[in-house]
């Protein structure tokens, strides 16, 4: 095996990282991630990390499972890959299958691909097209949240709010309507919504109907995170402004998309986040979690009404002209079988419960350092936001890297983490032992202690 310093060199020399300077990157020394095992992470010198934020909120049971392993190395001693494109495979169908049963009641249809920005794309491009079927090529327009993260792709990011990602791409970007999110933090300091979070939750649901009345006909669908916006700061919406939203949906008889692609897969403690609030939307996107980690994979699931509206004969070009060549493969299809037989024979959602408690009670304490100015948690996922002044809500400058300092601490600590700006983010893979979190948690609390102290 190459040794630690040409890994380095070869790293600096030949790897562009995603979301990086690589001005910085380039004078920094680099981790390389060996093995896993469990919530650990372990590098090339041998050092234990825990995986802080689940390798960008995807791992489910951890890493190197024996039982997910064993499902890899059986479909692979099969076949790794094979095209959905005019054939199918066994993992496919049979997955196909058991997503349609574990999501909400109504979404019967599974469409594949890999990633979570390809499962919007073609949430977006599914009901774009719904409408021209149905007679109604006006309904073009999507309502979209500020502080909404998508993905990366040209329709992912066009349905997206935040502007140090996008105004880049500004011109490249189909116009949609952007309407101001209910994030309940930021709005305890708007006049205009006083604190009340029902007053915050009708005021935004006016906004959107405000939208929906202005643009009226030519919705084609409103798309969210439920629950909870991930890279746009954590930030969590009021209790039952998701339903709120199906119904305003549903009057204006537009399409609501959830993008479940953070929140899917148990992370808000149900396995989706729209039961929380028994919303079936008319799609459902999901990647990350689904196949607990392992394999790039994700899903488009929408209903019968959707589906339907695209069959018609071969001449009538009503098919959905989409596909990726690795749609539907059966190495991460045989994972996510495996997943979501994990999460039913370890009873996982009701034995994470007492988890998401204890995670919950010992995040209140971060209250307790000066430059804590929110600690936003849903389930197995939180955000701790700092300030430089929480009192008068002054942010700590960008240039500062706050938050990237606290998590080089903590990784030398023996947490591995990505912030959000000035937010750190916590989400451990949902298996994590209450010891194991309980050492994140200690870890994360010193670390911020001390960067904002210096
Ligand atoms: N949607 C949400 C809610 C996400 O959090 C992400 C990624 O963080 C994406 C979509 C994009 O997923 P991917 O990075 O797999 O394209």
């Amino acid at each position: 095996m190459l040794d630690k310093a040409t890994l380095v060199a070869w790293d600096k020399r030949y790897l562009w990282h995603p979301f990086t300077q690589m001005q910085d990157w380039l004078t920094e020394d680099v981790v390389i991630i060996e093995r896993g095992e469990g919530c650990y992470l372990i590098d090339t010198a041998g050092n234990r990390y825990i995986d802080g934020t689940a390798s960008m909120w995807t791992n489910v049971h951890g890493h190197n499972h024996p039982e997910l392993n064993t499902a890899l190395k059986a479909q692979l001693d099969k076949i790794a890959h094979t095209t959905l494109l005019g054939y199918s495979n066994i993992p496919a169908i049979q997955l196909a299958q058991k997503l349609v049963e574990i999501t909400p009641a109504g979404l019967n249809k599974v469409f594949y691909s890999d990633n979570g920005s390809t499962a919007v794309e073609i949430a977006l491009k599914m009901a774009y097209q719904y409408w021209q079927h149905k007679g109604k090529p006006q309904r073009k327009l999507f309502i979209h949240f500020d502080n909404a993260y998508h993905g990366d792709t040209i329709g992912a990011m066009s349905v997206g709010g935040i502007d140090s990602f996008h105004t880049t791409f500004d011109s490249l970007l189909f116009k949609g309507i952007r309407v101001s999110a209910p994030e309940m933090y930021r709005s305890r300091r708007d006049a205009d919504t006083s604190g009340n979070k029902a007053a915050v939750k009708t005021h935004w649901l006016h906004a959107v109907e405000a939208a929906l009345s202005e643009n009226a006909g030519q919705v084609a669908g409103i798309i969210l995170e439920p629950l909870i916006q991930g890279a746009g700061g954590m930030l969590i919406a009021p209790k039952g402004f998701l339903k709120a939203l199906a119904v305003l949906a549903k009057r204006w008889e537009t399409l609501l998309i959830v993008d479940e692609v953070m929140t899917g897969f148990g992370r808000t403690g149900k396995m989706w986040a729209c039961e929380h609030e028994n919303v079936t939307p008319d799609i459902l996107c999901t990647a990350k979690g689904l196949a607990a980690g392992y394999l790039p994979l994700a899903a488009t699931l929408t209903t019968d009404t959707l589906y339907n509206a695209f069959l018609g004969e071969y001449r009538d070009l009503k098919t959905f002209f989409h596909g990726h060549t690795f749609t539907g493969n059966p190495l991460a299809c045989a994972v996510a079988l495996e997943n979501i037989a994990i999460f039913e024979r370890e009873n996982l959602l009701s034995e994470l419960q007492p988890t998401i408690e204890h995670f919950r009670n010992r995040l209140q304490d971060f209250y307790a350092l000066p430059h804590v100015s929110d600690v936003r948690v849903c389930g197995l996922a939180a955000g701790v936001e700092l300030m430089k002044t929480p009192d008068t809500h002054t942010p700590y400058p960008f240039e500062e890297k706050m938050g990237i300092r606290v998590c080089k601490e903590a990784l030398a600590r023996g947490a591995m983490l990505r912030p959000l700006v000035n937010t750190i983010v916590l989400m451990p893979p949902l298996q994590i032992t209450i010891s194991a979190l309980d050492n994140l948690l200690d870890i994360v609390y010193t670390s911020i202690e001390t960067v904002t102290k210096k």
